[in-house]
């Protein structure tokens, strides 16, 4: 067995350091572009090709050596590749992807039918959708139907537009007074989807939840590599300028406080309008700097809480060993009943598997399973470096102890385990304290207003709980870039 337990990121970034200073990745780029986006995860590739299929020139700049954000992969030798947030997203892909890009990504869209819970209040397998859940909590829980049927309801009916004082805790008590084995049911996996609380917004849970409700949970047959690869070939046939290892340093900003240009690895290149991919506090606060927006805006935007970070142990087979299905995802629990700060904790009583079988990659012989688990920033950001070596060294340990239970020989079977922090997901994401989901609700209102404060400069992004996962980004990076259509060509916008 290989084991990685020292920060392969940083040797490597060592080595990726000195062969970006010798190659100049913005060798012939235009002096000026229609567009700039700064940063590849979905929402930035999206509003990149919808706005270049609209006819604008586009520059798309990704600090990091692969595009995707955090809907990434790497490989690792023995030829296993990890899928970093490739763990199912809902139905609604498949129509995003249709129209923003090709009907062939989205025929690639497959159902993972094997959702488990194992819990110390229930264990069950679903298929996740509204009928089966209505099912499961009528007849394994004895809730009255009629009251089922009114939650699903009422969590369809919500929008963005409601009342947003309410909160999921609120709306569970209404429903399910002192069902907390419900409430575990209905909001464990959606905390791992996009770190969401009982004190959020109901509307938050509403409109997630019934997303996944809708059909179900969906992944990406062919591994998240195919998707951005094929994504990265659409983009260059529509024409975007696609530049990576481009940091962007500043975005520069004139008195008429509109965008100009920005500035990235050094060069100066000129735009008609800015779309941040960015974390939009740093887009904020470092890119564009707290002195070219209002007082008040700089304080909402300096409030903006940010979501919780990860962590995630990636385990690779020997080639050819398997495991009996163990279903696709497993939420798994040691704890009473749910609770965000036991699920946040470093003392780690619940993680999420992903059992990757070979058909996930068809042709490929490989099981994988990747371990997740919500965490937070400061738990892992000021251990020396002998002690957050030994600290995922032990998350390695306590993962595969776990892993036991359904897969009983995994130590036999393990050719590949590494651990990966809310320091690794800061250091490939850029996000500030490695933040996995964006930003608690209130981050929506200053995305959405950022044109207002500058002109001509618009961020898409995991943002606001909703706008998270990758239909959230992918969506929202096609609302804003219609905005930006509307900033740039008012009289005949297009998207
Ligand atoms: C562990 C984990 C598991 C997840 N699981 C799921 C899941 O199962 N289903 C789901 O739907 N979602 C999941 N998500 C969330 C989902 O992956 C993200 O919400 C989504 O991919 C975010 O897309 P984004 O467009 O906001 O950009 P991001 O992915 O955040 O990408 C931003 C990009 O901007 C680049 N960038 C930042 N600053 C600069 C700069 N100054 N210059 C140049 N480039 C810059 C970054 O390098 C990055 O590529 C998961 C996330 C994590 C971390």
């Amino acid at each position: 067995m290989k084991r990685r337990i020292l920060p392969h990121h940083i040797s490597k970034h060592l080595v990726s350091s000195q062969f970006a200073m010798a190659k100049n990745f913005l060798k012939e780029t235009r002096d000026r572009y229609d567009v700039i986006v700064i940063g590849s995860g979905l929402a930035g590739m999206t509003s990149a090709n919808v706005l270049a299929k609209a006819g604008y020139s586009v520059l798309l700049l990704e600090h990091h050596y692969q595009l995707g954000g955090m809907a990434t992969w790497f490989k690792r030798k023995g030829g296993h590749i990890f899928d970093i947030s490739l763990h199912g997203f809902p139905h609604g892909m498949v129509k995003s992807c249709r129209k923003y890009w090709t009907p062939e990504i989205a025929e690639s869209i497959v159902q993972l039918k094997g959702i488990r819970f194992e819990n110390p209040q229930f264990s069950l397998q679903t298929t996740f959708d509204r009928k089966d859940f209505t099912r499961i909590i009528t007849e394994q829980f004895k809730v009255p139907y009629e009251t089922v049927d009114d939650f699903f309801a009422t969590a369809r009916k919500m929008n963005f537009f409601d009342d947003q004082e309410t909160t999921t805790r609120e709306l569970f008590e209404k429903f399910f007074p002192g069902r907390s084995d419900v409430v575990r049911l209905l909001m464990e996996p959606i905390t791992y989807a996009n770190g969401s609380t009982l004190e959020d917004p109901a509307i938050t849970y509403g409109i997630v939840f019934s997303n996944f409700m809708s059909k179900g949970v969906f992944t990406f047959q062919g591994g998240t590599d195919a998707l951005v690869n094929k994504m990265k070939a659409e983009l260059i046939k529509n024409g975007v300028d696609l530049r990576i290892r481009a940091l962007v340093e500043q975005i520069e900003v004139g008195p008429d406080r509109s965008v100009k240009a920005v500035h990235v690895n050094g060069k100066r290149i000129e735009c008609g309008a800015i779309l941040s991919n960015a974390n939009i506090k740093s887009t904020i606060q470092k890119l564009v700097g707290p002195d070219h927006f209002d007082k008040e805006f700089m304080e909402e935007a300096n409030a903006v809480r940010l979501n919780n970070s990860s962590c995630q142990v990636y385990i690779g087979l020997k080639p050819g060993e398997g495991f009996d299905n163990c279903g696709d995802l497993l939420f798994h629990s040691e704890h009473d009943g749910f609770d965000i700060e036991a699920m946040l904790s470093k003392e780690i009583s619940s993680r999420t598997f992903s059992f990757y079988y070979p058909e996930t990659r068809p042709g490929s012989d490989r099981w994988l399973v990747v371990s997740s688990t919500n965490a937070r920033f400061e738990d892992w950001v000021n251990l020396s470096d002998e002690q957050y070596a030994k600290d995922k060294e032990d998350l390695c340990q306590s993962t595969l102890d776990c892993l036991e239970k359904y897969v009983p020989d995994i130590r036999q079977k393990l050719d590949w385990i590494e651990a990966s922090t809310p320091k690794t997901f800061k250091h490939y994401t850029r996000h500030v304290e490695g933040a996995s989901f964006g930003t608690k609700f209130e981050g929506l209102k200053v995305s959405q207003s950022l044109p207002e404060q500058i002109g001509g400069l618009f961020h898409a992004g995991s943002v606001g709980i909703i706008m998270s996962g990758w239909l959230g980004a992918v969506n929202y990076g096609v609302i804003v870039s219609n905005e930006l259509d509307k900033y740039l060509t008012p009289s005949e916008a297009t998207i």
